[in-house]
């Protein structure tokens, strides 16, 4: 076809809820922009940042109705590469997202605005061979030129640390440029220097080796090991190996607070800097590290979920900490499991992804199972530390102290008597979680959700988990006027006042959301614990991840009893994670651990389960229960939620949507209330579409969507669609 009589079509993808690329011919006098590359496009009045998905000769629209292109921004190389199109494509496919939001989502926020542009290649100074020679020199009278050189002859340096190292730099490098003793390149990544770190144990080795043979090409590898097993020196080899072949690497870990302890022990075994990637990195930053990943001058990438969609020209290997971790699960906006993507994306760049556990969802371990990922066990600790003892103590008929009874109380005196460290997990925050007049009954719920007020003491105040709305206590009963009011039950806040006054020859850390806020506030407490001093750590889940306590042999878990009561039929295999996590923070060197655990129900057969036979067996037996039911991952799922601030509409969009699900009827069940129908003010409802098989569920999907979307009620509610829903 003749170029000049029908020239290109541009599809680009718009900031908008809706699924559909929109079409647009070239700027005026303008190259064509590359696919992959951002635009401005006119959008009615405004003009929106857009990116270039695909060229084509055809539009739908008649060519008198298409726009022209307003702006090209990138004048050099397009944004996204056409792996990272293909993926983000993908993407809102099969998570039903509209696609320029999913494009939008993975741009780093500073290329989201008109003026945001892909940094410029950090410069760097050396030393030239002139500059060498002149080193030989004597100093002679320009002391500070020759300084300069001094701190260069280890290596390049960028401004920053040229200026950190001879505090003269800027003012004498003009000449000494001049002089061709030291020049400017751009920057790239030193060779890392690696450390000896312990040699591997047997189990380690034979994991390490089995990788190792499929390191080229595509290959899952599930490493199940158990806290302290060892895994992180296995992903350290694997860097080191992928590192030294010149490739990238990836390793996503859930949590934000995570980052520095690993960043630090990546940086010393692998002598490079790691670039991070998370959203409480500031935007310049981040826009740095994604110009840098794109370049291929970031070797090795730290980050969260957001760091998925970084760029990577050269890579070489996807590491995923703590697979299991819900944050690796975005609950809003565009919702996508980051485990799933990370393993398309690893199967699509053809490279290994190894995903790390210690506690794997009934997900992953049925992939493990059926052979979709390679299943390496690790079931001992690396130091030979021995693995904590459980003990379950049961509450029925036994005082309690703020929730600790006597026989938790004398472990942890005697614990803190051997010099060593407590921690005491309670998965509440506040004081109490609820604020009840003894007179009359009264308590003290949130109005705008089905949810009671939690009481927190220090700051006078109720405040609500779920919406943060917060009132004053109020000093009598609002219903009686008696002077009655009490917190029942106990949250961290309780405890830590407990326990300072009962301990109080001990340091004692609180770590949760209204203690722990600023950045480097855990670190802080990390440091001090690690020290070794006896001490009590309080907290919540906050303390569950990661980190690592070697003086901490006695952990207290307060209650998880909520967990056999919940609807949701995920409950009791995040309360098997959380108390394994849990434990795995005891005794992790030379000090044995022990685990107490409190509970209304010792005799619980799954509770039993986990603590007799371990994790594996616990979720294998789920997983045959799940398979009865038909649930994930026996079956897949979609939801579609709909919230608004009457439950009329909700209910009449629900019922109209679920008349237009195209396989009569089979498959789609609901509406059902959300496990807690109101909140933040808002009443939240779904339909639950299932099948066997994805395919089904999936073109299901596709046929509804269109239909759901034309309902007029669709106006009167916020509803979005989930793909492998993990909440209801
Ligand atoms: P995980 O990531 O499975 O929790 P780590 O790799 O962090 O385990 O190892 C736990 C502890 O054991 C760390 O202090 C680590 O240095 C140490 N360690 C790991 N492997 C060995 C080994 N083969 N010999 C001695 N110590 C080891
Ligand atoms: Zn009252
Ligand atoms: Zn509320």
């Amino acid at each position: 076809m003749n170029a000049a009589a029908s020239p290109s079509i541009f599809k680009v993808a718009l900031p908008l809820p809706l699924p559909l690329l929109f079409d647009y011919l070239a700027a005026p006098n303008a190259q064509n922009p590359l696919p992959g590359s951002r635009v401005l496009a006119p959008f009615g009045k405004r003009k929106l940042v857009g990116i270039v998905v695909r060229v084509a000769e055809h539009s739908e629209l008649p060519r008198e109705k298409l726009q022209e292109l307003a702006a090209y921004l990138d004048d050099g190389e397009p944004v996204f590469d056409r792996h990272l199109l293909d993926l983000l494509d993908w993407c809102a496919h099969y998570y039903k997202h509209p696609i320029g939001e999913v494009f939008h989502n993975a741009l780093p926020p500073a290329l989201r605005k008109v003026g945001g542009f892909v940094p410029e290649p950090l410069l760097q100074f050396c030393l030239t061979g002139e500059g060498r020679a002149r080193l030989e020199q004597p100093v002679g009278r320009a002391v500070a030129q020759y300084r300069v050189l001094e701190a260069l002859q280890n290596g390049p340096l960028v401004p920053r640390q040229l200026a950190a190292s001879a505090r003269q730099a800027s003012r004498v490098l003009p000449r000494l440029q001049e002089q061709g003793w030291v020049k400017r390149e751009p920057w790239h990544a030193p060779m890392p220097r690696f450390r000896d770190g312990p040699d591997l144990n047997n189990a380690q080795a034979a994991v390490l080796e089995e990788i190792q043979a499929q390191i080229i090409g595509f290959s899952c590898h599930l490493v199940d090991g158990i806290t302290g097993s060892g895994k992180t020196e296995i992903y350290l080899r694997l860097l080191q190996q992928v590192l030294a072949s010149g490739k990238q690497a990836l390793v996503l870990v859930p949590e934000i607070g995570l980052t520095p302890q690993l960043v630090r022990r990546f940086s010393e075994r692998l002598g490079l800097e790691p670039a991070v990637s998370h959203s409480g990195i500031a935007a310049g930053q981040r826009l740095r590290v994604w110009a840098d990943a794109g370049r291929g001058n970031a070797s090795l990438v730290i980050g969260t979920r957001s760091a998925l969609f970084l760029p990577l020209p050269n890579p070489g290997l996807i590491i995923m900490d703590e697979c299991h971790d819900s944050s690796f699960k975005q609950q809003d906006g565009f919702r996508f499991a980051a485990r799933d993507v990370a393993v398309k994306r690893a199967f699509d760049l053809d490279i290994p992804i190894v995903l790390g556990t210690a506690t794997p969802s009934l997900e992953t371990l049925h992939n493990a199972e059926t052979g979709r990922y390679r299943w390496h066990r690790l079931r001992t600790r690396a130091t030979g530390a021995a693995q904590p003892a459980w003990r379950v103590l049961d509450l029925r008929h036994r005082p309690a102290t703020a929730g600790l009874c006597r026989e938790t109380l004398e472990a942890m005196q005697s614990t803190l008597d051997r010099a060593e460290q407590v921690l005491v997990f309670l998965n509440r925050r506040g004081y109490a979680p609820v604020l009840l007049c003894h007179e009359c009954g009264w308590h003290a719920a949130c109005q705008r959700c089905d949810a009671n007020m939690t009481w927190h003491r220090g700051g006078n105040c109720l405040i609500c988990h779920h919406c943060e709305h917060r009132h004053e206590v109020p000093r009598f009963c609002p219903e009686c006027s008696a002077d009655a009011l009490q917190g029942a039950g106990e949250g961290t806040e309780q405890l830590e006042r407990m326990l300072a006054g009962r301990f109080s020859g001990f340091p004692l850390y609180r770590v949760d959301r209204d203690q722990v806020r600023r950045k480097g506030d855990l670190d802080r407490i990390v440091e001090a614990v690690r020290s070794g001093e006896p001490c009590i750590l309080v907290g919540t889940q906050m303390l569950a991840k990661g980190h690592h306590f070697p003086k901490v042999t006695l952990v207290v878990v307060v209650s998880l009893d909520q967990a056999l009561y919940s609807a949701d039929f995920r409950a009791i295999e995040r309360m098997g994670q959380l108390l394994m996590q849990v434990a795995g923070r005891a005794g992790r060197e030379q000090h044995p651990g022990e685990v107490i655990l409190q509970t209304h129900h010792p005799d619980h057969p799954v509770l039993e389960r986990l603590f007799r036979s371990g994790y594996e067996c616990f979720a294998r037996e789920l997983l045959e229960e799940r398979k009865l039911a038909g649930l994930p991952p026996f079956s897949h799922q979609a939801v579609l939620r709909a919230e608004a601030t009457d439950r009329t509409p909700v209910l009449e969009f629900l019922n109209h949507a679920a008349r237009a699900w195209p396989n009569d009827g089979k498959g789609l069940f609901g509406p059902f209330p959300a496990l807690m129908e109101k909140k933040g003010g808002r009443f939240r409802w779904y339909l639950l579409a299932q099948d066997v098989h994805r395919s089904t569920l999936q073109s299901g999907l596709d046929r509804w969507l269109p239909l759901v979307r034309g309902l007029s009620q669709s106006r009167q509610v916020r509803w979005s669609v989930d793909v492998d829903p993990l909440e209801f």
